[in-house]
């Protein structure tokens, strides 16, 4: 049976991408060798890490603009100690916007280092909304949210303009959407969602904002090290960088972010569509806040539940069960998802 694949992370990839990936394990580049057994410094790979991380300046436009991608390890959630190790003075002092779960990780990390203020939180409401209007504090080094929240389907559409270095944890959304990528100093984003398999995190860093904290930071987790070194520190995730490669690769010929945000668009509104006109069903997200890339949604009457969990799975639609912290259901429609996938989805919410 096909199978339709909404899991939220690792998530969905493009078949070809697979089929290039499993061919890379026998038989790399015609070598006659696996990809997975040869060492991270013959050319052959420092190829694909060279690739990789120009294809990210490339699809976000950032190239020539004083930024430089890593391909680390540790996941997002490293990043969330890395970013304040990198960037939070001594006796300094960050904000941070308190959207979600991760969110809030991200804070706990950053308060073992130094001061840090919320600038909002929407966690009144369990995390539904993006808030809007807040002010961040005077003498603040820098500011840090998430632009989409896995968990709970809330995405920031426009983002504030701050006096301070800005920076985003990405890792539902990266590569989905235009944006002025220019404006944020540091981007991270775990591959895990959007971007490539599980066991390695991009980080997309402007140069200029380095080595200012005075802090003694442990070589793996300083920026610079890693940037010093072309993201070969010590031996990279070579698999995962590798299938991230072809992937953005594929992005880049399907016509780069333009392109799939358009199909991004088209997918997500033809599923909340259904969400608001399906009396059975209800978004949990504030309408305007709502993500392109988690649909997070209930059952209006729970004794339904197992009627529609049979339906859906006989469709073969996988991966729709909603976080463990909240319930319900969540559709991860990330670029990979092709519409026809969203499309059985939602004759299958007709049926119900
Ligand atoms: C999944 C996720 C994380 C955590 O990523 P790991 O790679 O598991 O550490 C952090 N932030 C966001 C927004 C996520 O979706």
């Amino acid at each position: 049976m096909k199978m339709h694949n909404f899991s939220a992370g690792p998530s969905i990839l493009p078949q070809e991408v697979l089929k290039k990936a499993s061919d890379s394990v026998l038989n790399f580049n015609d070598l006659n060798l696996s990809l997975l057994e040869i060492s991270h410094r013959s050319p052959n790979y420092v190829a694909v890490m060279d690739k990789a991380r120009h294809l990210v300046l490339e699809l976000l436009g950032l190239e020539g603009k004083g930024y430089s991608a890593l391909f680390l390890q540790g996941g997002a959630s490293l990043e969330f100690l890395m970013t304040a190790y990198n960037l939070l003075p001594l006796n300094g002092k960050a904000a941070y916007l308190d959207t979600g779960a991760w969110s809030a990780k991200a804070i706990k990390e950053a308060k073992m280092l130094g001061n840090v203020e919320i600038a909002a939180s929407s966690k009144d409401k369990g995390y539904n909304y993006i808030p809007k209007n807040y002010k961040i504090p005077d003498n603040t080094a820098y500011f840090h949210c998430t632009s989409n929240n896995t968990i709970h389907g809330t995405q920031i559409k426009s983002f504030p303009e701050v006096d301070a270095l800005m920076v985003c944890d990405m890792s539902s959304d990266i590569f989905s959407r235009q944006l002025d990528f220019s404006k944020f100093d540091l981007i991270y984003a775990g591959a895990q969602k959007n971007m490539g398999p599980a066991g390695t995190t991009l980080v997309v860093v402007k140069e200029s904002i380095l080595g200012k904290t005075e802090r003694t930071i442990p070589s793996m987790l300083d920026y610079q090290v890693h940037i010093s070194k072309d993201s070969m520190f010590n031996t990279p995730p070579v698999f995962p960088v590798y299938v991230s490669m072809l992937t953005l690769q594929w992005l880049k010929d399907l016509g780069g972010i333009e392109a799939i945000e358009k199909i991004n668009n088209t997918k997500a509104d033809l599923l909340y569509n259904e969400i608001d006109s399906n009396q059975n069903f209800s978004g949990t997200a504030v309408k305007e806040d709502r993500s392109h890339m988690n649909v997070t949604f209930v059952l209006t009457d729970d004794s339904k539940k197992e009627a529609f969990d049979t339906l859906c799975k006989n469709a073969g639609l996988s991966g729709l069960k909603g976080h463990r912290s909240v319930g319900g259901y969540r559709a991860s429609i990330y670029n990979a998802m092709p519409l026809e996938s969203v499309q059985t989805l939602v004759s299958v919410m007709q049926q119900l």
